[in-house]
């Protein structure tokens, strides 16, 4: 593989880091995948670079779910404007550029997220676009819906009501009441979008996206009030056995049970996400290392006496869970959670179930 663009994105220091390349459609499958590598960082590591090829059709099977039914659709680009996803599927454009359209140039290129109006040139049906980067990786992720499913609404109210302000003018005022709300209307399709790009659609929670931009904001919050800010890493214990041992189906309603649970538990102030897999992180404004310690240690004990009944069977799960609070002026957001994380990987060495104190972050500047 050593000519592979996967392969050769990560031999040079300037360039390693996540890659994802272009779409290929294997010969064998007749099927689309995305190449995606890693490098390994770790010099011991016999193993230079990690290799996976995405699916899709599985992407597309997700995204499919969550559009914007009949005529909405959500694609992801990478941020050089390669196409790679798009529901409904278009063999035609997966894998081509977008660089050079109008539409990329001015509304997504080098933009965090936003919204606009416009014709796609693929079908020409006018739509509301939102786009969202999707934080660390090199992508971007655009939903639509049809402008005529959100305006049709808007359309007859408007129409009905140019009539009553023809009988009476007097009708004025209710006139521009009604056209308020239609307006207050689009405002809510447009948050729905938002909201879209910002949830994980399993358990409801943020997404990793959205709970990453939140843990920023609070450490920032934090640094200004001094009143303390603590996370916990939490990762269920042998998970891998429940979708083993009853199916996927079943893994899935274990992951809305924690994030129901997480959502019950915690106090109205706090923050939960989904960072991906099993894996759900917590933040805990205003709360010091030990007070972080009791909460996780409820989750955790929660969790361990409260079966998960599905379909008439009782699911006993367990946590483990990394605790951290945010030290000082300097540190970042990112680096609190890795130290949760690696509380995290303490707690699974140590035996799992049990909950894990980070260490302090290693001093720095000393010779
Ligand atoms: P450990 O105690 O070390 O955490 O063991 P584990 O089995 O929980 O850990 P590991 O991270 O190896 O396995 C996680 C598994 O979670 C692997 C994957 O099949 C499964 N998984 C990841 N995402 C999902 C999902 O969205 N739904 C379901 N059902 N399973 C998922
Ligand atoms: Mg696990
Ligand atoms: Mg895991």
């Amino acid at each position: 593989v050593s000519d592979r663009e996967y392969y050769m994105a990560q031999q040079y220091d300037s360039s390693r880091g996540f890659f994802i390349g272009q779409p290929v459609k294997s010969r064998v499958t007749g099927k689309w995948g995305v190449p995606i590598s890693v490098p390994v960082l770790h010099k011991k590591s016999p193993v230079s670079v990690l290799f996976c090829m995405v699916e899709l059709e599985r992407v597309a099977a997700l995204h499919e779910a969550v559009r914007i039914k009949p005529r909405g659709t959500v694609s992801i680009l990478r941020t050089d404007g390669v196409s790679l996803s798009r529901v409904p599927f278009r063999e035609d454009i997966v894998g081509q550029s977008l660089a050079g359209t109008p539409q990329f140039k001015t509304h997504l290129e080098g933009r965090e997220r936003g919204f606009a109006v416009w014709a796609t040139t693929l079908d020409g049906v006018d739509r509301f676009v939102s786009h969202a980067r999707l934080g660390q990786y090199p992508l971007i992720v655009v939903v639509t819906s049809a402008m005529d499913a959100v305006l049709a609404p808007w359309r007859k109210l408007v129409f009905g009501l140019v009539a009553l302000a023809i009988a009476a003018s007097v009708m004025g005022v209710y006139l521009g009441q009604r056209l308020f709300m239609a307006l207050a209307d689009k405002d809510a399709a447009h948050a729905a979008m938002q909201r879209l790009a910002s949830t994980d659609t399993l358990t409801g929670l943020m997404n990793r996206y959205a709970f990453m931009a939140a843990a920023k904001r609070e450490q920032e919050r934090a640094r200004r009030n001094g009143r303390g800010l603590s996370v916990l890493m939490i990762d269920m214990d042998h998970f891998k056995a429940i979708n083993d041992t009853h199916g996927h189906a079943v893994g899935d309603r274990v992951l809305r049970s924690l994030g129901r649970m997480l959502t019950e538990l915690l106090r109205s102030i706090d923050t939960a996400g989904r960072l991906g897999g099993e894996e759900f992180c917590v933040l805990l404004p205003e709360t010091d290392l030990k007070s972080a310690a009791e909460v996780a240690e409820r989750l955790r004990r929660e969790c361990e006496t409260r079966p998960v009944r599905i379909g008439g069977l009782d699911l006993t799960k367990t946590l483990s869970v990394g605790v951290a609070e945010l030290a000082g002026a300097e540190e970042t957001a990112t680096e609190l959670i890795h130290r949760a994380d690696l509380a995290l990987y303490r707690a699974k060495k140590n035996g799992r179930n049990r909950v894990e104190l980070a260490d302090a972050p290693a001093p720095t500047g000393f010779a």
